[in-house]
């Protein structure tokens, strides 16, 4: 596995809508063909606009939506095969996922103290007194006082829920975590301080993430690696100082010229990202991006491209490097 904690290999996810009046029923493919390894000990960031498919990509590694090809495999084992109740409870315990929202991911009726106390009951055979360390020792992690432990969610405010999600994520102390948008609900200035903590986390608890953010700057300032993601397609991939000093990409040029304090060099290519992203039911023949790229040629509208390589780390799909 070359230093891979997890392999995504041609994953594909397709949702099919309701059933109209008329009967019809389209088929969204929300994740295309996607293939991703993820290094051990590293924060890989995945990037694009609301509707790309992150997040679904997020839940199909969680198991939480229907995958229906490819393979994802941790610890040279596919975990889309795992049946058992047993195999499935060990992955939780090395796999776990911060979601958006801390405020709908946290429950109302438990107090902290319960909330972090149940994955520990229902996976582990601890004794009484062994929990109640390990849970203090992760609320304080988070920087939370342990009196918390006593109180229920509504009694804090988002950032403090979110580092109680975090907490709760930490528990069963897993080797990967994904990381779904976990401060585009918060305030700006609260931002910083879960990104740090998330950062300090990863060092001293040995972890490695998967970032998902549509927030290029948060993404430049925690991530080692950056791929791009286009209707369910990775466009580009490469270490965050070569997507940032040298994009390839249009979409990729696209996205970090909407960041003015990101695009700030007179020298660097500007493109305006044009029109909404097309819906995941009517996804564009060839190169996804042609109905909204400014260098769309002839070809682009009727076949895919294929991966180049610049570098052994830095990868795009554009027909303009062929
Ligand atoms: Fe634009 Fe064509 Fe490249 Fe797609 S393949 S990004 S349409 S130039």
């Amino acid at each position: 596995m070359d230093n891979n904690i997890l392999e995504i290999k041609d994953l594909n996810v397709i949702y099919k809508t309701k059933t109209s009046i008329l009967g019809s029923q389209k088929i969204v493919h929300a994740v295309n063909n996607v293939s991703l390894d993820i290094k051990k000990g590293e924060i890989l960031a995945i990037a694009g606009e609301s509707g790309c498919g992150k997040s679904t990509l997020a839940k199909a590694i969680m198991q939480l939506v229907d995958v229906q090809s490819g393979k994802i495999i941790l610890e040279n084992q596919n975990i889309l095969e795992l049946k058992k109740r047993e195999d499935l409870k060990k992955f939780y315990q090395k796999v776990q996922i911060i979601f958006q929202n801390p405020y709908s991911s946290l429950n109302p009726k438990m107090k902290i103290g319960q909330i972090l106390k149940e994955p520990l009951e229902i996976n582990t055979k601890l004794s009484k007194a062994e929990i109640e360390k390990i849970i203090k020792d992760k609320i304080t992690k988070v920087g939370l006082d342990k009196n918390c432990l006593k109180l229920y969610p509504h009694e804090f405010s988002g950032g403090q829920r979110q580092r109680i999600a975090i907490a709760r994520s930490l528990i069963l102390d897993p080797e990967f975590i994904i990381a779904d948008e976990p401060v585009s609900a918060l305030d700006v200035s609260i931002q910083a301080q879960i990104i740090n903590l998330l950062k300090q986390l990863k060092e001293d608890e040995n972890l490695t993430f998967l970032f998902i953010s549509h927030d290029l700057s948060v993404i430049k300032y925690i991530s080692d690696r950056i791929a791009i993601m286009y209707l369910g397609e990775i466009v580009e991939i490469g270490k965050t100082e070569e997507i940032f000093s040298d994009p390839k990409h249009p979409y990729t040029k696209a996205l970090l010229s909407s960041v003015p304090e990101l695009n700030s060099s007179k020298n660097k290519e500007k493109i305006q990202l044009k029109g909404e992203l097309p819906s995941p039911e009517n996804i564009p023949s060839g190169c996804k991006f042609h109905t909204r790229c400014p260098y769309v040629m002839k070809e682009c509208n009727e076949t895919s491209p294929k991966e180049i390589e610049f570098t052994s780390t830095h990868k795009c799909k554009c027909f303009l490097y062929n």
